[in-house]
């Protein structure tokens, strides 16, 4: 079989199909099979780790203003990665999308994404949430959107300026108090390895051993379970992403309105070097059958109307410039501004394998 590509002066997208060598015989069986591939070409797979359902209309809203149908596999980052890794050049995925910097960092060291040239993505994306470009001008993936690492508190037996940097998660006026998912959760490996950029190797050994010595337990569940355990008080302190906390503060349920109620947020490290910020982004295939249509689809991320998704929908921040959102649980959170770090998030991920290694060495579950 091979795979062919036409480009037809009506369609916006080269046409592309299979078929055997001995197929292409006469003029009749040709048509059969660009009608074929036409087909094809008007289908995107995407391999997805947002987990969350209110993507749903993203989705829908590409397909109606494109007419390309949208085939879905959900998978978590690791799940995706290993999966494309065992697919290989049979791998039928067109678009990746994940949930965490240094996962974005693996699959392009491990080669699995198909660098591109966008000017629009280019244009509209900040350096600091892409992937570096190649030498051959090209960028293997781009940020979407940005969350905030937070720290939460119980208002009645926590002082919000006893816990607003991240350094004091690990000092000792906080013993016992601290709650946090797994140290080696890519949203903590992120942060850690932010955390490391800022302080050395040597200092965030300390750091993480001085969490460990705060846990009021050992680390279990998601972030919304963390800041369950700050408003029942199993937990003083802990550490979340900032839509779940947003996702919360927007819920009409009574049991999250009273969970709010007794929790507090803190945008950590100020006056210092600002609060980690993870992103969610996506890439293109290296083996996808349909390049145009995944680059058409990121692009389409990168739009006014997507990115005002990610905010209203997933309570997420847009990662393209000049986008305006209007989210009140956002707005209540920040005061409508924070200063975050600048730490590029290809470092971050850089700093994963030895963030492991610290994590084993203090114990971190
Ligand atoms: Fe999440």
């Amino acid at each position: 079989m091979i795979r062919i590509c036409v480009k037809v002066k009506s369609q916006p997208q080269p046409i592309e199909f299979t078929m055997n060598l001995t197929q292409i015989t006469t003029t009749g069986m040709l048509a059969v099979l660009c009608s074929t591939g036409f087909a094809q070409t008007n289908e995107l797979n995407i391999y997805s780790a947002r987990h969350y359902p209110t993507d749903e209309a993203l989705y829908g809203n590409f397909t109606k203003a494109t007419g390309i149908k949208i085939n879905r596999v959900d998978a978590d980052d690791a799940g995706i990665i290993a999966r494309l890794k065992a697919e290989g050049a049979a791998s039928p995925a067109d678009v990746i999308l994940l949930v965490d910097a240094s996962r974005l960092w693996r699959g392009e060291a491990e080669g699995l994404f198909k660098p591109i040239s966008s000017k629009l993505l280019n244009d509209a994306i900040p350096e600091q949430f892409r992937a570096n470009t190649d030498s051959a001008g090209q960028t293997p993936w781009y940020g979407f959107s940005t969350r905030a690492r937070v720290i939460v508190y119980n208002k009645t037996s926590v002082k919000s300026q006893d816990v607003d940097t991240y350094e004091e998660l690990a000092d000792p006026k906080n013993k016992g108090k601290l709650c946090i998912r797994s140290g080696s959760h890519p949203y903590n490996l992120s942060l850690f390895g932010a955390v490391m950029e800022h302080l050395g190797e040597k200092q965030t050994e300390q750091w993480l051993k001085g969490m460990v010595s705060n846990m009021a337990r050992s680390p279990k569940g998601g972030d919304t379970d963390q800041i369950k355990g700050v408003a029942s008080g199993e937990c003083g302190v802990a550490v979340t992403n900032s839509y779940y906390l947003a996702r919360l503060m927007r819920s009409t349920n009574p049991e999250d309105k009273a969970v709010v109620e007794k929790v507090g947020v803190v945008f950590p490290n100020q006056s210092s070097w600002g609060t980690h910020v993870n992103i969610a982004g996506g890439a293109v295939a290296k083996h996808a059958p349909n390049t145009a249509n995944a680059i058409k689809f990121l692009e389409y991320l990168a739009s006014p109307s997507a990115q005002n998704h990610f905010a209203d929908g997933n309570n997420e921040w847009p990662a393209a410039r000049g986008v305006h959102i209007n989210n009140p649980a956002l707005q209540a959170m920040t005061g409508g501004n924070f200063k975050s770090e600048t730490v590029h998030v290809s470092v971050v991920g850089m700093n994963q394998v030895k963030v492991q290694q610290l994590l084993d060495r203090v114990g971190f579950k």
